[in-house]
């Protein structure tokens, strides 16, 4: 080839990055990898090493072990064995850990790198640009949480020995995310990396021992499938953190339910990128190019749904084709390319079979006529329009680099069509009209959302879904909350049964008997629908009175009244103070009758019954003053702007109450989610319901919207049930004992709602610490990090 011909061309050849230094890390494990277990390697064991793949190349690049139970025990047991004097050691000392981890990998960035693109298939350049500096700002950041723990979560302690099970489109990242939050905080792990990427992880945890880090404090145990499964049975594990797919997470929902494990799932997306009319288009178009094709398009948060304003649309599709045509394939290790290898030829064909049913829908296909390597599992750049929003391929994840693009014709309709998805992990807005970017990031169901950007990320910014996408955040201070528990909460005991109250310690103060009380919907007493009612006993066993007997239609009843109630969500902080104040102050007009009630119904002094309707006036002043104090934050991240971390409603929550504290524990429930924006469900403390019909004469005469409090009196497990169930529930909230907690969290698998359960211990609701406070308005809340960069 002449001078001249490149000059016209403007081509260039491969610049390959040297494989030298990671070929020789792996020709140091000639006979293959063990587990990395109390800081060794386990010894191997013939019959249970299988290969890893090079995907861009098909070949052998080493062999790691499949995990057995027995594998999975004693890597538990050395993290148990590891945690008291972990944590013991205290906030600074593991900050020069997480710090001496971080320089690690600094020190050895190029070799992460390409042992990275070479285990993946993903271009060098992105594991060189993005996912190693990530992953020492993930060490480095969380050096900083370490060194104030002591400070900023003193009512806080770790949670004990964590699973942790990544999926392998980012094995090294997600290693970061998972790890560096659980070390920095006082918890020990056992990680277990995806079978098909394995290398990174066991590259990273031979040199962390190198760096210092005690043994038994990161275990990593290789395998597929059946190890991460036997990983979340073990009775010993804390909690289990995941990332992968929404189909995975819900089956370690379904069998973690009930356990006591806690759990956070990061699952999968179908984020939209939505550009609007006034958009800068060079912008967004690259904007696209970052959204779906790093990575090849096999990322959680990937911008797979292109939403583009009608009239623009034509013009944005023939741009991006002509920018689709610019985009090289290549060799991982080419440090020019844009397009590595898919990781493996089962996901080739299954986004191959997803495009294909996109084009028997009525899709149209478009694919730059661009080279692609033979051998490995190269998939072209894919542009799918006249896409339906209904289609499988608009609603599938495909992961893959497969845009999937309609139109929209308003603010309205592109809302509509965005959040139309069962997803909710990210969004990118596209608009130079700052307003109209900024009225839109609210309204998105998305954890996160990029303005005029797409695939942000940093530490210090919490990143997680909503609704199928699953829950709990990973980085900054919210991160942190999920491998910390209340140290109040930890010192619950198994709750007692209620006490019998010996006879003559109540004073009888009993309505006629006729009197049957009815269900709360919308704002408006209704008749049960089974036109059924329950006798309602005294302690003294004289019939008390009467409730309505709910069923499951009151209860959806129930939820249509709090979702029409949904304007409640976007009220002012301040008003939502203000009804919580005029709450208690009706409250407090009645005190003297709700106390007489509840000494009459459980027995207790009138002196305790006073102090409960006193400590349940003042929860509700205590909710009304969070209301506008309980705040999101702005973050700076290494980037010229901001992140806003807005706190927001989970939206309808169903809360069963439990058999003690009548008035008090309905209020410590419902106080934080109204004062939240949640519009509830409540079902009553089924031993004495009628304290929570008197309550809603007490709703009655407040400001409070229809809809905001809803109140279904019956059996707590039967409602629950229903409530666990409904797909329009967006969380629950379970006290009473362990099979209600148990149901709770088994049935919430469907929509992956959110639950906060006590597994059947006891909370003393008079007790501040543990039942009134921001840890309260934490599950109260989802955080959506909105990132806005600055610049013309
Ligand atoms: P996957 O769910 O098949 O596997 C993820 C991990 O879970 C692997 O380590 C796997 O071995 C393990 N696993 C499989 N079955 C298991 C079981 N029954 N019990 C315990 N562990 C089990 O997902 P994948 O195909 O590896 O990854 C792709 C998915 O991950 C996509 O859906 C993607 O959106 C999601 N993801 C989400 C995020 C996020 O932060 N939300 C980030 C990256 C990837």
């Amino acid at each position: 080839m002449s001078v001249s011909h490149y000059f016209d061309t403007m081509d260039y050849g491969p610049a390959l990055e040297s494989d030298l230094d990671a070929r020789a890390w792996l020709a140091r494990h000639p006979d293959g990898f063990g587990h990395f277990i109390g800081g060794a390697f386990s010894p191997l064991n013939d019959g249970t090493l299988f290969d890893t793949q090079e995907p861009a190349t098909g070949k052998v690049l080493a062999r790691v072990t499949q995990g057995t139970s027995a594998d999975i025990d004693a890597a538990v047991s050395a993290a148990r064995a590891a945690q008291a004097n972990w944590f013991g050691i205290g906030g600074h000392a593991r900050a020069r850990h997480l710090y001496a981890l971080a320089r690690m990998v600094q020190r050895h960035a190029r070799l992460f790198a390409v042992l990275e693109a070479l285990d993946n298939g993903k271009p060098v350049r992105e594991t060189r640009d993005i996912d190693v500096p990530l992953v020492a700002r993930h060490f480095y950041h969380h050096a900083g949480w370490a060194q104030l723990q002591e400070r900023e979560f003193a009512d806080q302690v770790p949670v004990g020995v964590i699973g942790q099970i990544v999926p392998w489109n980012f094995p090294l990242l997600m290693l970061a995310w998972k790890i560096a939050p659980a070390l920095a905080l006082g918890n020990t792990v056992v990680l277990k990396p995806a079978e098909f990427t394995p290398l990174s992880a066991l590259l990273f945890a031979e040199l962390a021992a190198q760096a210092g880090l005690p043994a038994g404090v990161l275990n990593v145990v290789t395998g597929d499938g059946a190890t991460g499964a036997a990983l979340v049975a073990h009775p010993d594990v804390n909690k289990i953190a995941f990332t992968g797919s929404t189909d995975v997470g819900r089956l370690i929902r379904q069998s973690t339910a009930g356990s006591g494990k806690s759990l956070t799932l990061e699952l999968g997306g179908k984020s939209p990128f939505i550009v609007f009319d006034d958009a800068d288009i060079d912008a967004a178009i690259e904007g696209v190019v970052d959204a779906i094709w790093f990575n090849q398009g096999q990322v959680c948060c990937a911008g797979a749904r292109l939403l583009v304003q009608e009239g623009i649309a034509e013009d944005f599709y023939a741009r991006l084709k002509r920018r689709m045509q610019q985009l090289r394939a290549g060799a991982p290790l080419d440090k020019t390319i844009d397009i590595g290898s898919l990781i493996d030829p089962s996901q080739h064909a299954r986004v191959q079979k997803l495009v294909d049913i996109g084009i028997r829908e009525g899709a149209s296909c478009y694919q730059p006529t661009i080279d692609l390597p033979a051998g490995g599992s190269y998939f072209a750049p894919t542009l799918l329009t006249q896409v339906h929003p209904a289609s499988t391929v608009a609603s599938e994840e495909i992961f893959g680099p497969v845009l999937v693009a309609m139109t929209f014709r308003t603010y309205d309709e592109a809302l509509t069509i965005a959040n139309n998805s069962r997803y909710g992990l990210a969004a990118s807005v596209w608009s130079e009209t700052i307003g109209l970017a900024l009225a839109v990031a609210p309204a998105l169901k998305a954890g996160v959302v990029w303005i005029n950007s797409t695939n942000l990320f940093d530490a210090g910014v919490g990143f997680g879904g909503v609704r199928e996408s699953g829950y709990g955040r990973e980085g900054g201070r919210e991160g942190c909350y999920e491998y910390l528990k209340p140290r109040a909460w930890a010192q619950r005991q198994p709750r007692k049964a209620a006490p019998v109250a010996s006879s003559g310690t109540g004073t009888s103060f009993l309505p006629p008997v006729d009197r049957t009380a009815k269900l709360y919907i919308g704002g408006k007493q209704a008749r049960s629908d089974g036109e059924q009612s329950l006798g309602v006993f005294g302690f003294d066993g004289q019939l008390a009175g009467e409730v309505g007997l709910g069923n499951r239609k009151d209860i959806r009843n129930a939820v249509a009244a709090a979702h029409a109630a949904s304007a409640w969500s976007g009220t002012t902080a301040h008003r939502r103070a203000q009804a919580l104040y005029y709450l208690a102050e009706n409250l407090s007009a009645r005190a003297e009758e709700f106390a007489k009630r509840i000494a009459a119904l459980t027995g207790v002094s009138n002196a305790a019954a006073t102090a409960e309707v006193e400590a349940s006036i003042s929860r509700l002043f205590a909710y009304g003053a969070w209301a506008d104090k309980y705040e999101g934050a702005v973050h700076a991240p290494p980037l010229r702007g901001v992140a806003l971390a807005m706190v927001e409603p989970l939206g309808v929550v169903g809360v069963v109450c439990p058999d003690e504290s009548p008035l008090l524990a309905l209020v410590s429930l419902v106080a934080p989610l109204i004062a939240m924006g949640n519009r509830v469900v409540v079902v009553p403390n089924a031993r004495h319901p009628l304290v929570a019909t008197d309550f809603y004469q007490v709703l009655e005469t407040s400001d409070l919207p229809g809809g905001v409090i809803n109140i279904v009196t019956g059996a707590s497990s039967t409602l629950l049930q229903t409530l666990a169930a409904h797909d329009d529930v967006d969380a629950v909230w379970a006290f009473g004992d362990a099979a209600l907690s148990a149901d709770a969290e088994r049935l919430s698998t469907g929509n992956l709602k959110r639950t906060l359960v006590d597994y059947g211990m006891a909370t003393d609701w008079h007790d501040v610490m543990a039942a009134e406070g921001p840890m309260w308005l934490r599950h109260a809340t989802q955080v959506k990090n909105v990132w806005i960069p600055y610049g013309e």
